[in-house]
């Protein structure tokens, strides 16, 4: 009887006991966010802080303000910075940072959706898929450029393009838009490649049954078909700067593209989408040192952000926006000289270096070898001499590389996608110098890069330290698991 009682008592214990630790664990656990319905998925290509405060200043001197006005995006209430290293290298390349930010797991660079034994990894398509998530994929360089590919393809090679191609077309990707399809021009001459053209694997993309198109109208209001959307399917040829955009140039851009993705996506998801948009371009300019050229296109990336902060006010409560970079392009700080930033100098430039070097190299071919008409056209396109007051000495630079290279043997500078005239790239350093700005590299470089979130599960995004627990976190929130 005695043992009885124990007992009972004993059991009665155990249960309040239990009953306390349930009601303490039910305390502990945080209420989880719900799941976000849409889920917007923004890189910087070689965005980092410097290239959105420039930004910032270049057109708040611009446009006359007073003070400078902050991006959208760069105003979100929830703000974080990480690291971006890769396995192989201190500084990461557009391959390894998008195979983190698309898997989340590092890897070495030129490395494409696998890890440094060449195993395939999973990426958030596959977690978005698995949730019901509907995908587009937007960038306003190649659809199978680093970027974009991370997400969907798996190579050891990131010239390994026509892999790519193929790659995307057994993947989930229902919208993807882009200026062009790399072809094997657009990576080193190497016998290993496949020999394929732009417009060949245009009809490969089409002959899988995607509904391949340069029309964005009707890339928008396409229903019951994948889609891919470029400015060009005939020859691997780039959208130009926003900065070099002509009469006719503003159809195939970054913003219209992404109204297109989002259209379609609106229309045919049925339970969400995730929507990767890439502003790619940003690096190009940031690899040749052109700052104005780098701002116009950080300015047109926060434009398309301003779709998703759009999009958002009208399904609150079900969106979250997701904002960051893969690594730092150029090296680019603000203020070498005397505490001082002069963005007025740069005012009066009007094309980028690109541009200027394609504009250069015509008048060369045309036969034209006065160094008059090539000041003139520094002056008009860049400022020089008209705005920038370009001492003797800047002046005896250019006129040296006019007559010593330029002329005679027209070595280039190689700045990775685009190679310019020593003259252009000295031109552009005298812009840069005037305006207190200074670069330290044609290439990337290893600095934090920036992360900025808004909307259903925000603050989750406060936790990361790595480029790699992006990813992980969005796949979380989508109820899934990288
Ligand atoms: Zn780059």
């Amino acid at each position: 009887m005695k043992r009885q009682v124990k007992l009972i008592v004993g059991l009665a214990l155990s249960i309040i006991c239990l009953c306390f630790s349930i009601l303490l664990i039910t305390d502990a656990i945080p209420t989880s966010p719900k799941k976000p319905k849409y889920v917007f998925y923004f890189i910087g290509d070689g965005m980092s802080f410097n290239h959105i405060l420039g930004t910032e200043q270049f057109f708040a001197v611009k446009e006359g303000k007073g003070e400078i006005e902050r991006l959208n995006f760069s105003k979100f209430a929830t703000r974080n910075f990480v690291t971006n290293y890769s396995v192989s290298h201190p500084v990461t390349d557009s391959a390894a940072a998008g195979t983190a930010l698309a898997t989340g797991c590092k890897t070495a660079n030129a490395c494409i959706g696998v890890d440094i034994h060449d195993n395939e990894l999973r990426s958030i398509l596959d977690v978005a898929s698995e949730q019901g998530y509907m995908i587009g994929l937007v960038t306003n360089v190649g659809i199978n450029h680093a970027t974009p590919s991370c997400f969907y393809g798996h190579t050891s090679d990131r010239f390994g393009f026509p892999k790519l191609v193929n790659d995307y077309i057994s993947s989930d990707v229902a919208f993807i838009a882009g200026s062009t399809i790399m072809d094997m021009k657009s990576g080193p001459e190497d016998p290993k490649y496949e020999k394929v053209t732009t417009a060949q694997l245009a009809e490969r993309i089409r002959n899988a049954g995607i509904h391949l198109t340069l029309d964005i109208e009707e890339a928008a209001n396409t229903t019951g078909k994948r889609v891919a959307l470029v400015a060009n399917d005939k020859e691997n040829k780039h959208v130009p700067y926003v900065i070099d955009r002509r009469e006719g140039d503003d159809y195939h851009t970054l913003l219209n593209h992404s109204k297109a993705a989002l259209n379609y996506l609106q229309r045919e998801a049925k339970d969400g989408f995730f929507l990767m948009i890439e502003g790619g371009k940003l690096d190009y300019a940031a690899h040749e040192q052109d700052a104005v050229a780098t701002f116009y296109e950080v300015r047109e990336f926060a434009q398309a952000v301003q779709l998703a902060l759009d999009f958002a006010e009208q399904h609150p409560d079900e969106t979250l926006i997701v904002v960051t970079a893969d690594h730092e392009t150029g090296g680019m700080s603000l203020g070498w000289d005397h505490y001082e930033i002069r963005m007025n100098m740069l005012l009066e430039q009007r094309s980028s270096a690109v541009q200027l070097t394609k504009t250069m190299q015509k008048m060369r071919a045309e036969g034209k070898r006065e160094w008059k008409d090539y000041k003139q056209l520094l002056s008009d396109e860049f400022g020089l001499w008209s705005l920038v007051p370009v001492t003797p000495e800047e002046e005896k630079l250019l006129k040296d590389d006019f007559y010593n290279i330029f002329l005679k043997y027209g070595p280039m500078v190689d700045g990775l996608y685009n190679k310019s005239e020593f003259i252009v790239y000295h031109a552009i350093g005298i812009l840069n110098r005037h305006a207190s700005i200074e670069w330290t590299s044609l290439y990337h470089t290893g600095m934090y890069t920036p992360l900025f979130t808004k909307g259903v599960g925000e603050k989750r995004f406060l936790e990361c330290r790595d480029q790699t627990e992006i990813p992980r976190v969005i796949a979380s929130l989508m109820g899934g698991q990288l």
